[in-house]
């Protein structure tokens, strides 16, 4: 066992830390502010390897490992959660979907276009009725000659009305339940697609919420991700991936609202003395410090097993649930040691507060996250 990072990983920390503290922490205000996503940061993500994080280099990505997309991730959302969200869905998601199941032909195609940052993907699983519930989707791919024709829309897609590449879940056999939904790539320019309404969220705002709009699209079967019926199977792997980047996404929070408070708990004075002298301060921070600890070895874990080829739900599950719940409670208490200030918008903390929520719901909630849980450890002890 090594919890040590190699200097490579370091060096990567510090090169991510530097990206990030001069392209996105002089506009965090103002891209939550316009709640729109800057379309020139994708390019410059693109630049650094951002959007092809472990993606294989003959299709364009860096192929880093999960143990360092996870560090990656960790930084970018310790400045901006918004930016950390964008990156964790087009990778973790619409990417890697096409890399874990897609043929030579769509990642040639697609795969490329993905990691090298020309442009943006989504991942379109989520319904108006069906959340939690996914395998109660109602958009629907009917065979005809060789095309499927698609109709219906999903909610709530992270990047969806900015993704030029989109990878959906539809029904293509509705007598066979989960077992009937196959996954299907997309073009923003197939005629009778569009995205819907964007979402004006509370947190992450920076990060484009969108709902997709099927109409009578005509997919080419060549755009079938691997078999027909395979689909929901596909997508559980993919969120087994996915929940470790929200977990990483969390550790940014959580990391990124306790150093502002430690900074300004040495910083600030009452009773003529820095607040960081008072027990209850220092007991906040000890608290906060240690679960920070403790959700790192839980998902730095599940990402070395990814990395070992290892099947994760359980481990993605407790990751994301601690690491997801710790960001929520790491935020509250960052607001309450900077007391009046923390609620204003003088500081980055009200904005961990906004933004932290996502974390427990995204990628399915901390009550399907101890669902999850529960089955597995049912099953195995
Ligand atoms: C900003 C944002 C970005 C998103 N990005 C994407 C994306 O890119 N792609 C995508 O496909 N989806 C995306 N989603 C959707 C997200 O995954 C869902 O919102 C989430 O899975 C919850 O579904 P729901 O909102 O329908 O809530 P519901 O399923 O309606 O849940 C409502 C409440 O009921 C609880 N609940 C439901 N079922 C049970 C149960 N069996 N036991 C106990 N409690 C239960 C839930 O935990 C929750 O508290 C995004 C959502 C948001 C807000």
């Amino acid at each position: 066992m090594d919890f040590l990072f190699s200097e490579e990983q370091k060096l990567l920390k510090e090169s991510i830390r530097n990206f990030a503290e001069k392209e996105i922490l002089p506009f965090v205000r103002e891209w939550d502010e316009q709640g729109a996503w800057p379309q020139d940061l994708t390019a410059k993500l693109g630049e650094m390897g951002l959007l092809g994080i472990i993606i294989p280099p003959e299709y364009g990505g860096a192929g880093y490992s999960n143990v360092d997309y996870v560090l990656i991730l960790e930084e970018l959302s310790k400045i901006d959660p918004a930016v950390g969200l964008v990156v964790a869905a087009h990778n973790s998601l619409c990417a890697n979907h096409i890399n874990l199941f897609g043929d030579e032909a769509q990642k040639k195609k697609y795969l490329t276009r993905l990691a090298t940052g020309e442009t943006l993907g989504a991942w379109g699983l989520t319904e108006a009725g069906a959340g939690s519930d996914a395998a109660a989707l109602k958009t629907k791919a009917v065979k005809k000659g060789n095309k499927y024709i698609l109709n219906g829309s999903k909610l709530f897609i992270t990047n969806g009305s900015v993704a030029e590449i989109l990878v959906v879940m539809a029904v293509t056999d509705p007598t066979q339940g989960r077992k009937g939904i196959s996954a299907f790539i997309i073009e923003k320019d197939m005629p009778g697609f569009r995205p819907g309404k964007k979402e004006d969220k509370l947190g992450i705002r920076a990060a484009d919420t969108a709902e997709l709009i099927f109409e009578d699209v005509e997919v080419p079967a060549g755009n079938l991700i691997g078999e027909e019926g395979k689909g929901y199977r596909q997508a559980m792997g993919i969120l087994d991936g996915g929940r470790v980047s929200i977990a990483a996404f969390s550790l940014g929070i959580a990391a990124g609202a306790l150093e502002m408070s430690l900074k300004y708990a040495r910083e600030r004075e009452q009773f003529n003395q820095p607040i960081a002298n008072f027990q209850a301060i220092q007991w906040m921070l000890a608290d906060g410090f240690t679960e920070l600890e403790a959700a790192r070895l839980l998902t730095y874990r599940a990402a070395f097993l990814e990395d070992q080829g290892k099947k994760i739900p359980k481990e993605s599950a407790m990751a994301k649930l601690y690491a997801s719940e710790l960001a929520v409670r790491a935020s509250s208490m960052a607001v309450q040691i900077h007391g009046g200030y923390g609620f204003t918008k003088d500081y980055l903390v009200e904005k961990f507060y906004r933004d932290c929520k996502l974390a427990t719901i995204g990628e399915g909630t901390s009550e399907i996250q101890r669902w999850i849980i529960a089955h597995r450890i049912l099953q195995e002890f």
